[in-house]
């Protein structure tokens, strides 16, 4: 059996890891990446990347290129698949054609950038990988003025990480709070509070109109009129799934459509990750993808034998000193008629969402050590009230709201 895996990223390498467990010693795992990074890498681990001019794309590499061979996979590096050939199963590259038995499609995301002017500029990046790390912290150190367009937790960990490297740092928002899929109006606003009393400025509600420079990028203006001085500009405006190979080929809408057993719509051509559109959602996060990429994997070996349900959702924001997850939010369970237990804090914030005795949501901001229990009863979905004591140990003033 060949198996082939178009990805590198946490979805082809996790599937790659299981058939690389599992296989017949016969079979073969072939695995391609456009990027030009010997092995295996991180992405959470960029923002420290920026954040820290220390650390060398080696201190970030998980699996290296002898991790590869000792398992078997044999990982093309700084090779593009061009063209997916489902008449005769297989694959043409940048450099050669691969024949497949199963082909996993684990290609990830872009960033997907909003409509404003004066993207050709120097200094204006986007944030996908380690190579746009290394522009981006090379270009922090010469600057004094970031500016972050979007606040969700991308965005707000590439501002700590640029006002880690000293720059005055700007975080520009759309929507009237940050972490508009992570936490309520409250919550973001008290977030915002925390960040401006650590130095960085956050203007909510706001739209970049244009990012203004003769070569280089001098300055954004905002909608309103209001121009802010820039020697870098971030945008971390979300994903956009990496489909063009499969568009034509495939089902697709946003991502490539899987069904529960990750199939494509084609026979033995799987998906993953973040370019697989599931019930009609892209998670857009490593635990989902990897959850994918098992099962995944598991179904190529054999076919339809293990199902996927979708995945439970949770975030954490790692910014410097401060502690948020957001466990199962995602916007609009204000509007579902949960119960709502809160209790609010010097710099902290609990909001539990509940129904029938389940928790449906929560967000914890600045309490670490509720987590675990929070976690627990989420993620098992058990009684709130037989375990509402221990929450209550923690924050003996959670209350309904
Ligand atoms: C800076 C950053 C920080 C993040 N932090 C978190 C976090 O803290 N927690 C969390 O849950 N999620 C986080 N995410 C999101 C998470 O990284 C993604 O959900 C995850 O990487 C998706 O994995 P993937 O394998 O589907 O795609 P990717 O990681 O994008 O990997 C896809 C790979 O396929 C390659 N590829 C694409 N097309 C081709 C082609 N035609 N030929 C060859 N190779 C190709 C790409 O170059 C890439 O290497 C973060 C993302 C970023 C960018």
């Amino acid at each position: 059996m060949e198996y082939v895996i178009i990805g590198n990223g946490v979805a082809g390498v996790s599937a790659a890891q299981v058939l690389s467990s599992k296989k017949s010693s016969e079979s073969t795992i072939t695995q391609f990446t456009d990027e030009s990074i010997p092995g295996y890498y991180n992405r959470p681990k960029i923002p420290s990347f920026i954040a820290n001019n220390d650390l060398r794309i080696e201190d970030v590499i998980a699996y290296n290129m002898d991790w590869y061979r000792r398992k078997n996979i044999d990982l093309h590096i700084n090779e593009k698949i061009e063209k997916i050939n489902i008449e005769t199963n297989s694959i043409d590259s940048n450099k050669n054609s691969y024949s497949f038995d199963r082909l996993l499609i684990a290609t990830g995301a872009n960033c997907r950038c909003p409509p404003i002017e004066g993207q050709q500029l120097d200094h204006f990046f986007t944030m996908r990988n380690l190579s746009d790390a290394l522009l981006i912290r090379k270009r922090l150190k010469d600057g004094n003025n970031a500016i972050i367009i979007g606040g969700g937790v991308l965005g707000l960990e590439i501002a700590n990480a640029a006002a880690l490297q000293g720059l005055n740092t700007t975080v520009i928002e759309f929507f009237s709070h940050l972490l508009p899929r992570q936490l309520d109006e409250e919550g973001g606003q008290l977030l915002q509070e925390i960040l401006e009393s650590r130095g960085m400025s956050i203007l909510v509600d706001k739209t970049v109109q244009s990012v203004i420079g003769s070569k280089e990028v001098e300055q954004i203006q905002i909608k309103d009129g209001k121009t802010i001085p820039a020697d870098v500009v971030l945008a971390c405006t979300g994903i956009e799934p990496r489909i063009s190979l499969a568009k034509d080929i495939l089902k697709v809408r946003m991502g490539i459509l899987v069904n529960e057993y990750l199939e494509s719509s084609v026979n033995n051509i799987y998906a993953a990750g973040d370019c697989a559109e599931f019930q009609g959602k892209i998670y857009g996060l490593i635990p989902p993808s990897i959850q994918q990429a098992n099962i995944a994997a598991t179904n190529m070996m054999n076919s339809r034998s293990e199902k996927y349900q979708g995945s439970k959702i949770s975030s954490t924001l790692k910014v410097t000193d401060l502690f948020l997850c957001s466990l199962g939010y995602n916007g609009n369970e204000h509007e579902l008629g949960y119960e709502v237990m809160k209790y609010i804090g010097k710099e902290q914030y609990v909001k539990l969402f509940i129904q029938e005795d389940k928790i449906k949501a929560a967000i914890i901001l600045g309490i670490r050590k509720l987590l675990p229990i929070i976690k627990k009863i989420y993620n098992n979905e058990l009684s709130l009230s037989n375990n509402l004591s221990e929450i209550k140990a923690i924050i003996p003033n959670l209350n309904e709201a």
